[in-house]
């Protein structure tokens, strides 16, 4: 057999490291196993053209972890885990490529659960799923789940309507000024709803298409991609990409909120810290974006959907008890969250040790 899983050193604090290879499939893959204290390991399946096998492992531990953190704080009974690919979407999807990676998914027996992130679309999925049962966010069968995007844009828009409440004393967004910056799937969603409450919209993405069509039919106000930092705005939702908010933008913002569904905006730590002086509430994006994961975990764990919109809706009541806590404490709302996960997670670790 073509099909190549060398298990690797997994650094302190992960479960697994695989490295898999299929040569005759162009196949180069990492699958990594963060925690399963809460459940089996769920998150996406990235393909990407990484420069070096370095760079990929590198992304693919980083990814994990965070699955493990989100999946933890929206109580779904999973675990992280996450795996990319080494290629370029556009050209090297192949049919043999992604029922290789099915079948190597397949060998883990259920400790790990892929679906699509960047690059992996569910047409892909469909191939990977041929040969695996664990392979979810499909499109097609009994308790397929489909696009969760629409799910994290209703997550992040009550989340953005409690975060108001506690700056503003109000969750009416008439005439707030919002500026969503990516304007794809979740962003788009999230400005159809802001529109549909009164908000008044300023926009930014890269894709001119895609603000034309916000200034047409969402009355949006359109600003380029490099001038989204020197915009009056009541709240910033950062629907792009990861790391916008450093040092340099956060002294610039002028919002008094942030929410929004990139992953991983804060570029570092600190950068919560900078937030908070410049009283401007920050809401986590690993709660907020978590709608996403949820709609996944109804496939996994074979729901219905009233598991989905009972889940959804405790992201907002949690982020409440986040605000509350992080004005109590007067501790970052990050480090709130972060020690909410750390707890869940001792726990659940507590009650693995118990049952062995
Ligand atoms: P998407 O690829 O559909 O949309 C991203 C949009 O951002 C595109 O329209 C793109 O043109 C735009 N963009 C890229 N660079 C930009 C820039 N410099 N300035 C402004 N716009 C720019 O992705 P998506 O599924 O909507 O996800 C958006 C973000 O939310 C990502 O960070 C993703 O990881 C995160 N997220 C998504 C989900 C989900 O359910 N789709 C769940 C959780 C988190």
């Amino acid at each position: 057999m073509a099909l190549k899983l060398v298990e690797e050193l997994a650094p302190a604090g992960y479960e697994r490291l695989v490295y898999i290879e299929d040569e005759e499939a162009g196949l180069r893959a990492f699958v990594c196993i963060h925690s399963t204290a809460c459940g089996p390991a769920v998150g996406g399946c990235r393909m990407w053209n990484y420069a070096t096998l370095d760079e990929a492992r590198t992304d693919v531990l980083r990814l994990a972890a965070g699955m493990t953190h989100k999946n933890a704080m929206a109580g779904l009974g999973l675990g992280g885990g996450k795996s990319v690919i080494l290629g370029d979407p556009r050209s090297d999807k192949t049919e043999a490529l992604f029922r290789a990676f099915g079948q190597a998914i397949e060998s883990f027996g259920g400790s790990y659960y892929t679906a699509e992130d960047v690059g992996i679309s569910p047409e892909d999925m469909a191939i990977v799923a041929k040969e695996t049962s664990y392979a979810v966010g499909l499109d097609d069968g009994a308790h397929a789940s489909g696009d969760p995007s629409p799910f994290t844009a209703e997550g992040v828009f009550q989340c953005l309507k409690v975060g108001a409440r506690a700056v503003f004393g109000t969750d009416d967004l008439t005439g707030r000024r919002v500026l969503v910056q990516g304007l794809g799937h979740v962003g788009w969603s999230l400005a159809e709803k802001l529109h549909a409450a009164g908000a008044q919209l300023l926009v930014s993405d890269v894709n001119v298409q895609a603000v034309e069509t916000a200034r047409d039919t969402l009355g949006a106000e359109v600003c380029a991609p490099d001038e989204v930092f020197a915009q009056e705005m009541d709240i910033f939702a950062p629907c792009a990409l990861g790391g916008v908010l450093n040092r340099e933008t956060v002294e610039q913002l002028t919002a008094r909120l942030v929410c929004g569904a990139a992953n991983n905006q804060l570029l570092e730590p600190s950068v919560a810290g900078d937030l908070l002086k410049r009283d401007c509430l920050y809401l986590p994006d690993y709660v907020v974006n978590a709608g996403g994961i949820i709609s996944v975990a109804s496939e996994v764990h074979r729901a219905g959907p009233e598991y989905r919109t009972e889940r959804l809706a405790q992201i907002a009541s949690r982020v409440a008890q986040i605000i509350e806590i992080s004005r109590k404490e007067r501790m970052t709302t990050i480090a709130v969250a972060d020690q909410m996960v750390a707890e869940i997670l001792a726990s659940a670790k507590g009650k693995v040790a118990e049952a062995v």
